[in-house]
């Protein structure tokens, strides 16, 4: 086989194969380390910042391997980029035949039998949207939901979904042709599955069965994967899961009317007892009239429990195929009751390991019970890096220090990482002429109830250097307000604030609208992309470390501190530098973009830690003066 330096080398295979491909060390030596840790059986760990090209530098030694690959990624953008661009260029490159599957979460795909009972239960649709629905269900070839011309309302589609608490498997009449059935059979001969973190962290938790076996696995994104990791083993009781149990249960049984009306009951209660505590996010045993709630719905949960054995049978809505399908249907029933069981049960008894906390949702502002660990090394040291051969991790940020000697500490203490080869891929971008790093002076403390006032006059400042194109960023929604109540009459460009549009109609308004500033807060920072000068300017508020009010962050700073170590140096500072180092790559997509990071928060140059995230940010040119920026953004 050809040295894989070859396949990246000038009048290579990849050269021959894409238009315009220039050499780049950095994405070599990310090649070359990669390809050593599946034939040595190591894990591998490589920050490669934007322009370094780290899918092709991941797909070739995982297509030269021959081995079975599982390839997670965040985003759904990534993962269709892998799918239609990358992986069908690399296969061609190196003539090497792969069958490639992009496999979705169950309740991604139509679900047939119960498109079925829908129709058989109702002549008309109760929507537009699920007539249109009904229509696409009976022409698919797929069936999964992207190929709708609209985002179903979750409460319409989880009444067609493939949902596995809703599926009885080979008892179903359409088994055979079941959408989700026959995309998991294409996984198992398939030699690269793509996946979600959703997904491949909900494999993991449930032990296998949704995922084929693998040898190797790469986690592209990698930065999410604590996050990722958390949510598939946090259990949530809310009026949207008690909601939803009801409805599976009113699919296959009669269910007696006053079992509705009880967890309404209950559900109002204990809504009212978690609103007692003022907080978005606060740990639940801060609230201790939430106990007696709790109490009410497990009792409720009981009486459902009892009721289902009792006459499970008699209360089947449809005829079952035999006994077992029947018994199947009752499995999954109390399944679903007694996963909330647990998660009660799990709040009221807290351990070392995880946390219960109530959760205001933004969007409808009802409460929730969430309770999961708040340290996922153990668990994914134990069920992936121990058992799998190989693991790659790469992001573009992922490093947490700016020199390479002990640069990935704080992901691997997170993720549960013992060993792992380690390399930061030199960037291809020249950061010292492309981009700027204003940072405010010291004086200017986001702390001060002032603040505001103060850092106005500097975002207008900034924005009349860039001429708009900018994202101004706050860790606020109040701030966000405050700034933008001062600044709204005064700026001479279009401008909207978040809230004012769906998120893609704001950013698609972004992209297309010349000298645009959009008002945002901090979630706006990840998983944008806005290619070329239309970005040319972030200006953040303050050092984005997490919120030290956050209950899974105060359990996280917690246990660093019982092990003797340093809850900010070891969990605040490095998280701030990831978050911050996602702005720089947002800026610099290309050699030929020129951009400003702007951080109104002079502790940044002031204090001893703002000084050390600093460091670890790409190289840019600091600047103290806006005036420094002359000629910059010419
Ligand atoms: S096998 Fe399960 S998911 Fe598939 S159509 Fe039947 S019930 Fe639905």
């Amino acid at each position: 086989m050809t040295a894989i330096d070859e396949v990246f080398a000038p009048g290579g295979p990849i050269e021959k194969s894409l238009a315009g491909f220039e050499a780049r060390p950095g994405q070599l030596q990310m090649a070359q380390l990669i390809e050593r840790g599946f034939l040595e059986g190591m894990h591998t760990i490589v920050e490669a910042g934007t322009g370094v090209g780290k899918s092709l530098a991941y797909l070739v030694p995982a297509l030269r391997s021959g081995k079975k690959i599982v390839i997670s990624t965040g985003t759904i953008a990534l993962q269709e980029q892998l799918y239609n661009k990358d992986i069908p260029l690399v296969t061609q490159a190196l003539d090497i035949p792969a069958r490639v599957t992009l496999l979705k979460g169950r309740n991604h795909y139509l679900c047939k039998q119960k498109l079925e009972n829908m129709r058989a239960d109702r002549l008309l649709a109760p929507s537009r949207k699920m007539q249109q629905m009904w229509e696409w269900g009976a022409r698919t070839q797929t069936g999964d939901r992207a190929e709708l011309p609209f985002l179903p309302a979750y409460d319409e589609w989880e009444q067609l979904d493939a949902d596995a608490d809703d599926c009885v498997g080979e008892y179903c009449e359409h088994f055979r042709e079941c959408f989700f059935f026959k995309k998991r059979d294409e996984a198992k001969f398939a030699d690269i599955v793509i996946v979600n973190h959703a997904l491949f962290f909900l494999d993991l938790a449930m032990g296998g069965g949704l995922l084929p076996p693998y040898d190797y696995v790469i986690l592209d994104e990698a930065h999410q994967c604590e996050r990722w990791a958390t949510a598939a083993l946090t259990a949530t009781l809310s009026r949207g899961t008690i909601g939803r149990m009801m409805r599976k249960l009113h699919r296959s049984y009669i269910v007696p009317g006053h079992f509705d009306a009880e967890f309404e009951r209950g559900m109002r209660g204990f809504e009212s007892a978690l609103a007692s505590v003022p907080g978005d996010r606060y740990p639940l045993h801060a609230n201790e009239s939430a106990w007696p709630a709790l109490e009410t719905m497990r009792d409720s949960l009981y009486k459902l429990e009892n009721w289902l054995y009792a006459s499970w049978h008699d209360a089947l809505k449809r005829k079952p195929q035999n006994d077992a399908e029947a018994e199947r249907r009752r499995d999954l029933a109390m399944r679903a009751i007694l996963a909330h069981q647990a998660t009660i049960e799990r709040a009221q008894s807290p351990s070392d390991t995880a946390i219960a906390w109530v959760e205001r949702s933004d969007a409808d502002s009802s409460y929730q019970l969430n309770s999961a660990p708040y340290d996922v090394s153990e668990y994914l040291r134990a069920m992936l890096f121990e058992r799998t051969q190989s693991v790659v991790l790469t992001s573009a940020t992922i490093a947490d220090t700016g020199s390479r000697e002990g640069a990935f500490e704080f992901l691997k203490r997170s993720l549960g990482v013992a060993e792992a080869q380690e390399l930061i891929a030199p960037s291809p971008f020249d950061y010292p002429s492309q981009a700027r790093l204003y940072v405010a002076p010291p004086e200017l403390n986001p702390k001060m109830p002032h603040f505001a006032k103060l850092a106005a006059p500097l975002v207008e400042e900034c924005l009349d250097r860039s001429r708009g194109r900018a994202f101004v960023l706050f860790t606020s929604h109040a701030r966000l307000r405050e700034v933008y109540a001062l600044l709204r009459e005064r700026i001479p460009f279009p401008v909207r604030l978040q809230g004012e549009l769906p998120r893609m109609h704001l950013l698609e308004w972004f992209r297309t609208t010349p000298n645009a500033v959009l008002f945002a807060t901090a979630t706006f920072w990840e998983g944008i992309d806005v290619v070329g000068e239309q970005l040319s300017c972030v200006i953040i508020d303050r050092l984005p470390f997490p919120s030290p009010g956050d209950p899974l962050v105060q359990a996280r700073i917690e246990s660093l501190e019982a092990r003797g170590l340093s809850g900010f140096d070891n969990y605040m500072i490095p998280s701030a530098i990831v978050r911050l180092k996602q702005g720089f790559g947002r800026l610099v997509r290309s050699k030929n973009d020129r951009g400003m990071v702007a951080l109104l928060d002079g502790r940044a140059a002031s204090s001893r830690y703002g000084e050390q995230i600093l460091r670890a940010l790409p190289p840019a040119t600091r600047i103290t003066h806006l005036d420094e920026l002359a000629g910059f953004f010419a």
